[in-house]
């Protein structure tokens, strides 16, 4: 489907060019885009930097969205102020950010970001300082609104919307993108990847949310330069994980990193486990957590990333338990030690915030008490990360039937009253007593129980 506003733009035989990269500024009746799609906020800046006689621009996903006919996310603004004459302008404003200053204007639960104009730059620059990787660690060269234009990562985000003569205007060729729907890198792509190699995930997350192709000459450098991921702070990927996994696109999003190769250096211990997997037992597991994920956010349910961090390493978690185990470890120190060993090693690619990680090991603790119900059980529902484990199993009962007992037995046990509770509970504590272990040691965890096992719950 192509939007409205395109083709009123290319019909017109007329039309500019911009292959060459000349500018194109569309007036008011060629194009779409209206004040009415765009948040009472953020024109409310617009209009004050304009008053203030700055140049200002509405820019990034917020434009590009209008155009593609979707409702944006949020807004950006693009500006010549500089952070500090932003400041004087709005009490309610922020400066943040050390690789790029911004100024952030809160109204509420709204942020509206506003960038000053900044400028690309190549290594000899002396403002933009690289790392000796050849990321930019510091960017803050102001520039023109072309040059900023050119420093942004995909032409269809950098189109710039004037909210005083109602232009839309496009440096770099992003209207044209947008007709082809895809999505291409501006400038060279090994160097802009090799600058911020984020925007490779970046590339896979908007042509997946977007649904748009990946230009050829942006697509075929990720599989090589994958290994850059390497070079990002594990704290930034820490949050783009989030906009990866928790924008409502997970499972496509997933599929692709994979298919381009950046998955294993995000989720390398969850990569290796899915290559190696005997079945397709573990990967049903992982696509029914996205999917799951991806309906809670259309929803607009609370999620926590912590549940899928748990997912992906719960593999690894096994397979780590099973090697401690092997070496005559007892099961609870097994499976607590191998815990600590999992998150630790996915912390050198991802970290976790401790009080992610906390409740990812809430999650896993939990499991063999869900699994193994006695008349305590009840006082797991008390429990604040019992609905999250209790997902949690319910995801596994799909992949590995032998659960489902212990799966149905939770849906009913939180569905019925107090009464029906307890006869629950009694009905388990007529069962016969399983054997103990030799040594007599309770078994802790387990992650696929014996259909011995498992029937003694049913
Ligand atoms: P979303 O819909 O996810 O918000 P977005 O494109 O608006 O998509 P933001 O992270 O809000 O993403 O970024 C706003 C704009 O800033 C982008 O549209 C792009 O112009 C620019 N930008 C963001 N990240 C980069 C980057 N790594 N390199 C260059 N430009 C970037
Ligand atoms: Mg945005």
């Amino acid at each position: 489907m192509i939007p409205t506003f395109i083709n009123k733009w290319f019909s017109k035989k007329s039309r500019p060019e911009n292959t060459s990269g000349q500018s194109v500024v569309l007036s008011r009746d060629q194009h779409q885009v209206s004040r009415k799609q765009i948040s009472s906020n953020a024109l409310k800046v617009l209009n004050r930097l304009h008053r203030a006689n700055f140049e200002a621009y509405l820019v990034g996903g917020g434009v590009r969205d209008i155009l593609l006919g979707l409702q944006p996310k949020d807004f950006d603004i693009a500006t010549n102020a500089r952070p500090e004459q932003i400041k004087r302008l709005f009490r309610n404003c922020r400066v943040i950010g050390r690789r790029f200053r911004l100024a952030h204007i809160l109204f509420g639960h709204e942020i509206i970001e506003v960038a000053t104009f900044r400028a690309s730059h190549s290594e000899e620059s002396p403002h933009g300082q690289q790392h000796e990787s050849g990321i930019l660690v510091r960017d803050n060269v102001y520039g023109s609104l072309e040059d900023d234009a050119r420093r942004r990562d995909f032409t269809i985000n950098a189109l710039y919307y004037s909210s005083s003569d109602f232009t839309v205007r496009d440096f770099t060729g992003g209207l044209e993108d947008l007709k082809k729907r895809q999505l291409r890198l501006i400038g060279d792509p090994t160097t802009r990847y090799g600058e911020d190699p984020v925007r490779m995930l970046r590339a896979v997350r908007l042509a997946t949310k977007l649904e748009l192709a990946i230009e050829q000459s942006t697509a075929k450098p990720i599989a090589s330069h994958a290994h850059l991921l390497k070079n990002v702070s594990t704290a930034r990927l820490w949050d783009e994980s989030h906009k990866l996994l928790l924008a409502g696109y997970a499972k496509a999003t997933v599929e692709a990193l994979r298919q381009y190769g950046l998955f294993e250096y995000l989720f390398p211990a969850t990569d290796k486990a899915l290559k190696i997997a005997p079945d397709d037992s573990l990967s049903t597991f992982i696509n029914e957590a996205l999917d799951s994920t991806d309906e809670r956010a259309r929803q607009e349910k609370p999620i926590t990333p912590a549940f899928l961090y748990a997912v992906f390493l719960w593999q690894p978690l096994q397979t780590r338990a099973e090697q401690l185990l092997a070496q005559g470890m007892s099961h609870n120190d097994a499976y607590h030690k191998a815990m600590g060993q999992v998150i630790q090693e996915q912390n050198s690619f991802i970290s976790i915030p401790k009080r992610f990680s906390m409740v990812i090991r809430d999650i896993w603790s939990l499991q063999p008490r869900l699994e193994y119900r006695n008349h305590k059980s009840f006082k797991l529902l008390e429990h604040p990360k019992f609905r999250a484990a209790y997902d949690f199993l319910v995801l596994r009962s799909k992949a590995d039937e032998t659960l489902a007992s212990s799966a149905t037995w939770w849906t009913r046990f939180q569905e019925t009253g107090p009464e029906g509770q307890r006869s629950m509970t009694q009905a388990l504590s007529k069962r016969k007593k399983p054997k103990k272990r030799p040594g007599g040691r309770k078994r802790n965890f387990r992650s696929k129980p014996s259909n011995k096992d498992s029937n003694r719950h049913s």
